[in-house]
C-alpha cells in the first residue's frame, strides 16, 4: 500500500468513525462540573453539565451524561453553582437617571441602561408595570426583536389603568402625569374600551391601581374595577391589581384578579381572606425588595458597583434626613410596626398557596439602580420565611411561566442559554445569589467589567 492509498483509506476510516459520534457542532458549548439549580421544584444537579447551541440549552444532566458533539467547546465551571437568569414581573423603567429622576429622562437609551443594569445583576427579563410610554415601549420592544440593541435584560412592559389622577405613588404620579402614560378610566364603559384598545394592540398584561392609598388618592368605583377584570379576561388579559389594605386585597380576590401586587403590611390577614387565598391561589408580586431606606445604605460592593460614588454620597446624605429604617436616617416606629406585621402575615400567605413571584418596583423612586433590588426581594422573602429553594424558584420559573416567557426562567432542553454563575450556592445561604460570576444571556457572556466600569464613570 502506497502512502496516498493509506491516507485516503485512514481518511474513509476517520470519516466512518465520525459518522457514528453526534453530527458535528460549530458553536456547541458544554458548561460542566457546576451545581445546577435548575429553577424549579426539581433537586439540584450536584455535579451536572449543559450543552448550549445557537443560545439554547439543548441538554443538562450530571457530569458524564450529556451527549456531546464533536467540537464543542468547554467550560470548567467545577466549584460554582449555576441558576437561570432571573425574570422581573415589576418595575417602573426610565424615571431613574442616578443624579436626576423625572419624566424627561424616559428616553429609549436610558431604558436600555435600565435594561443593562438589570442584565449586568442576572435578570433575563423585566416588566415595565403601567408607568411607560406605550410607543417608547413597542419601539424599544422591537429593536431588541431585531437585534440593534446591546445584550441587555428583555423589556415587558404592561399598561395601567386608573381613575383620574389616580396611579402611581406620590412621586411617580409627577412624572407619569408629564408623560400621560396612565390610562384614566372613571366608568365602566370607559374601562371596557380601553381594555379593549390595549388589547386590540396585542398586549397580554394590564395594571389596575385599584385603592385609595389610605385616603390620598381617588379610589376606582368598585363597578369600574369589576368591568376591568370581566373586559380583561375577556380580551385573554392578565390583570395585575394594586391594593394594600385588607378589605381591598379581598375585593380584587373575589373579583379575580390574576395578580396581587403589594402586601397587607398593617392590618393582620382574617380567616375569609385567608380562604379567598387558598381558593384562588394568585400570583403574588410581594414588592418588599426596594427596602427601607435604598441598598446603597448599606455599605456592602454589591450595590455600590453600579453607582458613581458622588451618586453612592448624594443617595445617602438624602436619606439621612428621611425619616426611614434602621441603616439610612434616624429609625422610623412606623416601619418597625410594619416588619412586625410582615412577619406574621407573609408565611400565612404561603400557607395559604399565594404563588409568589419576582416583583421589586425599581424605579418608582430616586436612589436605586436596576437589577440589584431583586436580589434583596429573595433575601427578604427567605428572612420571612420562605425556604431557599422556593425563592429561586419565585425569581425565575414562576415569574416566566406568569409573563408568558415560557423560553426563560429554568435551565432544561430548549430554554434560552440565559443564566447566571455563581461563586457559592443560594441553597445555603440566599445572599449567595450577589456572588456573581458571571451572567450568559441567551448563550453569549456579558462584559460585566465593561458595564461596571460604564456604571462607576462618574460623568454619564
Ligand atoms: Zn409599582
Amino acid at each position: 500500500m502506497d502512502l496516498r492509498t493509506f491516507i485516503a483509506l485512514l481518511a474513509v476510516g476517520f470519516g466512518a468513525a465520525l459518522a457514528a459520534q453526534p453530527a458535528p457542532a460549530p458553536g456547541a458549548t458544554l458548561y460542566e462540573g457546576a451545581r445546577l439549580i435548575l429553577g424549579t421544584a426539581t433537586s439540584p444537579i450536584e455535579r451536572g453539565s449543559f450543552l448550549v447551541q445557537d443560545g439554547v440549552i439543548r441538554a443538562v444532566g450530571a457530569v458524564g451524561r450529556v451527549a456531546v458533539p464533536s467540537g464543542a467547546r468547554r467550560v470548567d465551571l467545577a466549584g460554582k453553582t449555576v441558576m437561570p437568569a432571573l425574570v422581573n414581573v415589576h418595575v417602573h423603567i426610565g424615571y431613574e437617571g442616578y443624579s436626576t429622576w423625572h419624566a424627561r429622562n424616559h428616553t429609549p437609551a436610558n431604558v436600555v441602561d435600565h435594561l443593562q443594569r438589570s442584565a449586568f445583576y442576572g435578570t433575563a427579563a423585566t416588566t415595565s408595570v403601567g408607568t411607560s410610554p406605550l410607543h417608547q415601549m413597542l419601539q424599544v420592544q422591537a429593536d431588541q426583536r431585531a437585534g440593534k440593541l446591546p445584550a441587555a435584560a428583555r423589556l415587558l412592559f404592561m399598561p395601567g389603568l386608573a381613575p383620574p389622577n389616580g396611579g402611581p405613588d406620590a412621586v411617580l404620579r409627577v412624572a407619569t402625569n408629564e408623560l400621560k402614560v396612565v390610562n384614566e378610566v372613571t366608568t365602566p364603559a370607559e374601562a371596557r374600551a380601553a381594555v379593549q384598545r390595549l388589547a386590540g394592540q396585542g398586549l397580554r398584561h394590564l395594571k389596575a391601581w385599584f385603592d385609595d392609598r389610605r385616603g390620598t388618592y381617588p379610589k376606582l368605583p368598585v363597578e369600574t374595577y369589576l368591568a376591568i377584570v370581566d373586559e380583561a379576561h375577556k380580551q385573554r388579559m392578565t390583570l395585575h391589581s394594586h391594593a394594600i389594605a385588607l378589605a381591598d386585597q379581598k375585593l380584587v380576590l373575589k373579583a379575580g384578579t390574576d395578580v396581587l401586587v403589594h402586601m397587607v403590611q398593617r392590618e393582620p390577614l382574617d380567616a375569609e381572606y385567608l380562604a379567598l387565598v387558598r381558593e384562588k391561589k394568585p400570583y403574588w408580586a410581594t414588592v418588599i425588595g426596594l427596602g427601607d431606606p435604598t441598598e446603597v445604605c448599606n455599605p456592602d460592593p454589591f450595590f455600590e458597583q453600579a453607582m458613581p460614588d458622588s451618586v453612592i454620597g448624594t443617595i445617602r446624605a438624602t436619606m439621612e434626613r428621611r425619616p426611614l429604617a434602621p441603616g439610612c436616617g434616624p429609625p422610623n416606629p412606623t416601619a418597625a410596626a410594619r416588619e412586625t406585621q410582615m412577619a406574621i402575615n407573609f408565611p400565612q400567605m404561603l400557607e395559604a398557596g399565594a404563588r409568589v413571584v419576582l416583583a421589586t418596583d425599581t424605579g418608582i423612586q430616586p436612589g436605586h439602580t436596576f437589577g440589584s433590588g431583586e436580589h434583596v426581594e429573595m433575601a427578604r422573602w427567605v428572612q420571612l420565611g420562605m425556604s431557599r429553594a422556593e425563592a429561586i424558584v419565585a425569581a425565575t420559573s414562576r415569574p416566566a411561566e406568569l409573563m408568558g416567557q415560557s423560553d426563560l426562567g429554568s435551565l432544561a432542553a430548549g430554554k434560552r442559554a440565559s443564566f447566571i454563575v455563581l461563586d457559592a450556592n443560594p441553597l445555603e445561604d440566599i445572599k449567595n445569589t450577589r456572588t456573581i460570576a458571571d451572567v450568559y444571556l441567551d448563550g453569549a457572556r456579558l462584559d460585566r467589567a465593561a458595564l461596571r466600569a460604564g456604571f462607576k464613570r462618574e460623568t454619564r
